[in-house]
């Protein structure tokens, strides 16, 4: 059984599988070995819970999820992994690796063939192309999840866990804040990744939340507006708003009833003051 943090027993295992990394898939895997522990520990992985994971690589730290959950399903586009998979991880009967892409699949139903009454979690060292796309997908489907630990690049992570109302929020900030509660947990360095990528990386964790934080009468024009408005975020609220289809006169009014001052800037809103916003509209 390969140790999947050593370098060398990494290449010599791809080596006997052909196996070339592919950039356009996001292939850095993870050789520290402290940091696939402590994900698995973070996503809250024990035997009262089932674990879904989105590309496992050749399988580190799913290893590591399945020595603690009751069952781990592994999504990996890459089926050239598979005969690797199917090596690395024959002593872990709890585990079942699905061949399809994260992004097309039906998760519903994968989730409830896999974990039926069960908790799930979803943890993964998510590969960077699909970062945001995959957490919206996860968080609008509004899956039978409790919750979402993933590795992602760091400024990903500070863009999906800033504040409302700063300079690092932007559209996707907001969005994800309707769905859960996110938390930054650590950072990960570059040199953790093998190929080692540009940048460094950041686990963070987003709580999933069993009701929106503010109401909202119709969720497609909050996310309309907020979309206009940090679509053109150098721009002030009273013209970045024309790009949601309305009148400069009418988006003055609307900020104005609200409260909010016609010069402010997308970045400093609140969801809720969004969310009274769009109920103007709607
Ligand atoms: N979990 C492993 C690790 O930490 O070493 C690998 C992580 S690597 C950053 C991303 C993995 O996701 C790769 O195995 C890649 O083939 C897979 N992948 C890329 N796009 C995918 C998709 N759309 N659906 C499922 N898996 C995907």
């Amino acid at each position: 059984m390969p140790n999947l943090t050593n370098i060398s027993e990494i290449r010599t295992l791809l080596h006997r599988h052909g196996f070339r990394f592919s950039k356009a898939l996001g292939q850095n895997f993870l050789i520290n070995p402290s940091v696939c522990p402590r994900m698995a520990e973070a996503c809250g992985a024990d035997q009262n819970i089932g674990v879904l994971e989105i590309g496992p690589g050749i399988g580190v730290l799913t290893r590591e999820l399945a020595l603690r959950a009751a069952h781990v399903a592994s999504i990996e586009i890459d089926n050239r992994l598979l005969p690797v998979l199917k090596e690395t991880l024959s002593d872990f009967p709890n585990i079942h690796i699905i061949h399809g892409d994260a992004m097309e699949i039906n998760l519903r139903d994968l989730i409830h063939n896999e974990f039926k009454e069960q908790k799930v979690s979803v943890c993964a060292n998510l590969p960077y192309y699909i970062t945001s796309p995959l957490i919206m997908r996860l968080l609008e489907s509004r899956l039978p999840i409790d919750s979402i630990t993933v590795m992602v690049q760091k400024e990903a992570a500070v863009r999906l866990c800033a504040i409302p109302g700063t300079r690092e929020c932007g559209a996707v900030t907001l969005a994800v804040r309707y769905y859960a509660q996110p938390r930054m947990l650590f950072s990960v360095s570059r040199g953790s990744f093998m190929p080692a990528p540009n940048v460094d990386s950041a686990v963070i964790r987003l709580d999933i939340r069993s009701a929106p934080p503010c109401e909202v009468k119709n969720e497609k024009t909050l996310f309309h507006l907020i979309k206009a408005a940090f679509g053109q975020r150098r721009k002030t609220l009273s013209n970045s708003l024309m790009g949601a289809g309305l009148l400069k006169e009418q988006a003055t009014a609307m900020l104005v009833a609200v409260g909010i001052s016609p010069q402010a800037r997308a970045e400093e809103l609140t969801l809720e003051q969004f969310a009274a916003l769009a109920n103007l509209i709607d």
